[in-house]
């Protein structure tokens, strides 16, 4: 069955009034960006709350699966869509049994299924109501297909016939990714490692409509290119669904040696991390960012336990800090990151600025009053420090 058409679903953009269509401007923005992507010709329209996707020449499977990085869309149907004629009308009953009759054929070679029509008449001028329709079609299908039975309650096929602006017919729903659109929500610093939990992190946010900016804290010549490569390509798995992430490179090997010489050695991962959570509050601020965003999990290790969730979080005052899976089993996160294709590349061996000091046992119990303490033995040069590493940010785009 060669379609041109897809219906698409949308759920959670059920807003009323103004915000309604501010959410389906950004949709069917979003919608023609990734279709550009794609070979074909596309159009892109939105009709009394139903939004259609009408192609040529174009790959199914390619169209199909740039569809499903759209945050907003819930289901994407394949159609088939037949227009008003020159005078405003759609096909009568007999019509709409031979499309429905042909798309039976054209989408199920095979026969032997159940079946259900469903009809939505919103255009109530149609002579038959949705029930008398769904009833004359499902008898026009038994007519035309001896192996096909009814089952009301749980058809393997669920024929839908919309007669709406126009005549739609599809069955299947392919899931999209729901969330709501791109460029509804603002944006939002993502500190963006090498590992599972930030890029899944960072998808979850981005499908609540957040544009991401990411910040990545290297340590040359302790890490290597290649897993600040690594780090490059996860920012590209989110632009995948973003479209674009610019991501701040900041070499973080002065500030990380200076703490080293200054500061208990135990508590050197949590003094790290108050220094990237402020490196990248900094950012944030001058780059429009309305949170910080980061990939911790309760008790996932030393410095993700509740004291020193504490105390990485407290030097961030001005801005939230999102945790989307605060409360998240690793393989929960495991199953997202596969599911957004971050796993493969997350798991590659490259070193991380946090593994290389990393202490042989890290305090699980900070208390903020004595890293505060101990970070005074930084005062002379920090500053400074910090000053550089902001001043010596590399920003890289990454455009999907
Ligand atoms: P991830 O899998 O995201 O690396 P993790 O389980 O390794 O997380 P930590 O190393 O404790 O956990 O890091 C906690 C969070 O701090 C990360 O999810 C990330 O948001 C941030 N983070 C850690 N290291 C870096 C880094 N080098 N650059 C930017 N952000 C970082
Ligand atoms: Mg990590």
């Amino acid at each position: 069955m060669q379609y041109h058409a897809f219906v698409i679903k949308y759920a959670e953009i059920g807003v009323k009034g103004k915000n309604r269509y501010i959410f389906e401007e950004a949709l069917v923005k979003q919608i023609e960006r990734v279709l550009s992507k794609c070979d074909g010709e596309f159009n892109v329209t939105r009709v009394n709350g139903r939004m259609y996707v009408d192609a040529k020449n174009f790959d199914f499977n390619e169209t199909v699966d740039q569809l499903k990085t759209v945050f907003g869309v819930t289901g994407i149907c394949p159609a088939v869509s037949i227009e008003r004629n020159g005078d405003g009308n759609l096909p009568d009953v007999a019509g709409i049994s031979k499309a429905v009759v042909d798309f039976v054929d054209g989408v199920y070679p095979d026969k032997k299924k159940t079946f259900k029509v469903k009809v939505r008449r919103v255009d109530k001028s149609f002579p038959m109501d949705s029930m008398e329709l769904a009833a004359h079609l499902g008898g026009e299908i038994l007519d035309a297909y001896d192996e096909m039975t009814v089952d009301v309650h749980n058809p393997d096929i669920l024929i839908n016939v919309e007669i709406r602006e126009k005549l739609n017919i599809f069955s299947e729903v392919i899931p999209g990714p729901g969330g709501m659109p791109i460029g509804t929500a603002g944006k939002a610093m993502l500190l963006l490692s090498g590992g599972i939990d930030s890029p899944v992190a960072g998808y979850m946010i981005a499908k609540r409509g957040v544009d991401i900016e990411a910040v990545y804290f290297n340590a040359p010549p302790y890490t290597s290119e290649k897993a600040k490569q690594k780090v490059i390509d996860l920012a590209g798995v989110i632009a995948k669904y973003t479209g674009k992430v610019r991501l701040h490179v900041i070499n973080f090997t002065d500030i990380q040696m200076y703490i080293y010489k200054q500061c208990p050695h135990d508590e050197l991962t949590i003094i790290m991390r108050r220094y990237m959570m402020r490196i990248a509050d900094i950012i944030a601020g001058q780059t429009g960012c309305m949170g910080l965003v980061t990939g911790e999990s309760i008790g996932q290790v030393a410095s993700q336990t509740m004291q020193s969730l504490m105390c990485t979080g407290e030097v961030v005052t001005d801005i939230p800090v999102y945790r989307p899976l605060i409360a998240f089993d690793k393989q929960d996160i495991v199953d997202i990151s596969y599911k957004i294709d971050a796993y493969e590349t997350s798991i590659l061996p490259y070193e991380d600025c946090c593994t290389i000091f990393v202490a042989k046992h890290p305090v699980t119990k900070p208390r903020a009053e004595i890293i505060r303490k101990h970070e005074e033995n930084l005062a002379e040069k920090i500053d400074e420090l910090v000053k550089t590493a902001i001043e010596t940010d590399e920003v890289i785009v990454i455009e999907k």
